[in-house]
């Protein structure tokens, strides 16, 4: 029970504790002093000595009490306020610390403080889920609607997602579009998808703001969390399954996939040593021949890039490639493969060339013809001795930006070859408009064609358009003597696959120079035989 009264309290917080103490003692004095006749024996005492003027003494110290007590009420409600502003600005960072001030959701800090104290209670009978929602295609809202507007659809998605989620879990905003929602309340994981499901319907529905009518939609990972994961774990599966919604297609939801986890991480440790990797020049360059076909010699290489990782042994190109591409090191990886290959090519016999793949990526760069210069100086490598090879999808975008790549390669004295042709575009406006030397003919029309007229009468139809344009022909994918007959009765000049040889690295290239073609290019049975040559020979 309190011990004062709530009104006194309210009233003595109102008027301040220093003017009712000094109002209290006035009381308490006043009847004291009239007892003693202070007053009095002060008046006659006075009067006796006028010439000290006391009662204007008197006044002066009646008139400063007063301003002192009305100076006392101020400074105490001056006090009291700026007390009640700190109380209000503590509370108002104690809130923000914890709340997102768009939303007025949980922040990130708050929810991961609430996955520890969730994380501490778990048991392995409990069923806990946890759901990351990110909106899809919101960065264009503020762009074509304005900042402001991106937030009222921020504010009104967070609105959606608290009437679908109700009380059977916690939400918060984590940043950006990004939400997160834990439901601890013994919900089973069908119930789970069927509020993800509400939710991935009512994202779509449109947001009015000002009259416009924005459409978004959103993401949704699902996690199941068992107790034996961290908070921090559990909160980054749910954001490991989030990522797989969206690569999926969006609009969707995705439950965690550890053995998708399990790849993303490889791929992610992958990337992490692929920088020091090229930056080692680790990825070799290797050599696969290119033979004439009509006279069975060797006339070059092609170049291609081989990876073998100092803890898991050899990488596949077309896992490391692609990671590349995606982390932005194509160029890099490009270039570096590239002058290992002139480093090596610029010690064999001249008149042997080299073909070199440059990715779409690699192809935009600016820099890429100032780049190859500067690698065929650095090298001593002659550039007549190089072909470079680019695919459709290089180009296609725009004619006039490749063609001027292309004339700038050239006039280096690189001459330029359209690879895969026949399984992209195959236009014949890139045969037409742009200066190739050669095109080569992709592998899945080569391999096995003696065996099969639908790809003869393809490669039959690109050898006549490569003579009347007056392309040289690259068939690559030769894996067998009846597909090289098959060939040489096209008259195709050049052609390059297992029959002959895998790609070698360059320390294997001085015997293949030396090899009789004609003996090698026998079929598929010779290849067990070859290889068990090519292996006496390394060792
Ligand atoms: P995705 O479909 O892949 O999720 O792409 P997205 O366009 O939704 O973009 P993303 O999720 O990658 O990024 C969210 C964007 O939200 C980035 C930023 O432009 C915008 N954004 C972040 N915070 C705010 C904010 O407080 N207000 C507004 N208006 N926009 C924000
Ligand atoms: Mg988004």
């Amino acid at each position: 029970m309190d011990l004062i009264p709530s009104k006194l309290r309210q009233f003595v917080a109102h008027v301040g504790v220093i003017p009712i103490l000094f109002f209290l003692s006035a009381i308490v004095t006043w009847p004291i002093l009239a007892e003693m006749e202070l007053f009095e024996r002060f008046y006659y005492y006075s009067r006796a000595h006028e010439d000290w003027d006391l009662d204007e003494l008197g006044m002066l110290v009646i008139n400063l009490s007063i301003a002192l007590i009305f100076s006392a009420i101020y400074q105490s409600r001056r006090l009291k306020k700026l007390v009640h502003e700190r109380e209000y600005q503590r509370k108002r960072a104690e809130k923000n610390a914890r709340h997102d001030p768009l939303t007025g959701l949980m922040n990130r800090r708050a929810f991961e403080t609430k996955l520890e104290v969730a994380g501490q209670h778990l048991s392995d009978a409990d069923e806990c889920f946890i759901a990351m929602v990110d909106l899809d295609k919101f960065k264009p809202v503020n762009d074509l609607y304005g900042h402001a507007a991106g937030d009222a659809t921020l504010r009104a998605a967070a609105q959606r997602l608290q009437a679908e989620v109700g009380e059977a879990g916690a939400i918060a905003r984590l940043g950006g579009d990004e939400f997160a929602v834990i439901f601890e309340r013994g919900l089973d994981a069908t119930q789970v998808e069927r509020i993800a499901r509400r939710l991935l319907h009512t994202m779509t529905q449109p947001f009015d703001h000002d009259g416009a009518q924005i459409h978004i939609g959103c993401s949704i990972g699902l996690m199941n969390w068992s107790a034996d994961i961290s908070g921090t774990e559990a909160l980054r599966r749910a954001d490991k399954s989030l990522y797989d919604a969206k690569t999926q297609g969006r609009n969707r939801f995705a439950w965690y996939d550890a053995e998708l986890d399990r790849q993303s991480h490889e791929r992610a440790e992958i990337q992490a040593d692929l920088k020091l990797a090229i930056a080692k020049d680790e990825i070799e360059a290797w050599f696969q021949p290119i033979i004439q076909i009509e006279t069975k010699t060797l006339i070059g290489f092609e170049v291609l890039a081989r990876w073998t990782h100092h803890k898991r042994g050899p990488i596949e190109p077309s896992v490391f490639i692609e990671i590349a591409e995606d982390s932005g090191q194509i160029g890099a990886l490009g270039l570096s493969v590239l002058r290992q290959a002139c480093r090596a090519a610029s010690n064999w016999d001249p008149s042997l060339t080299i073909s070199f793949n440059v990715s779409p990526l690699q192809f935009h760069d600016p820099n890429l013809v100032d780049q190859i210069k500067e690698i065929l100086t650095q090298s001593d490598f002659d550039a007549h001795r190089l072909t470079i090879e680019v695919t459709e999808s290089s180009i296609i975008s725009d004619f006039g930006v490749a063609r001027t790549k292309l004339d700038a390669l050239k006039a280096l004295g690189v001459a330029v070859a359209l690879d895969d042709f026949g399984t992209g575009y195959s236009s014949l406006a890139s045969l037409r408009q742009l200066p190739f030397d050669r095109i080569k003919i992709d592998r899945s029309f080569v391999t096995n064609i003696a065996g099969e007229p639908q790809n003869q009468k393809i490669v039959t139809g690109i050898m006549s358009l490569a003579k009347g344009l007056a392309l040289d022909v690259t068939a690559e994918g030769i894996e067998s003597r009846e597909d090289l007959d098959y060939l040489e009765g096209l008259s195709c000049s050049l052609g390059q696959g297992f029959l002959f040889e895998r790609a070698v690295p360059a320390k294997h290239v001085a015997w293949l120079v030396d090899e009789q073609w004609s003996d090698w290019a026998k079929g598929p049975t010779e290849i067990t035989e070859k290889v068990a040559v090519l292996q006496s020979k390394a060792s």
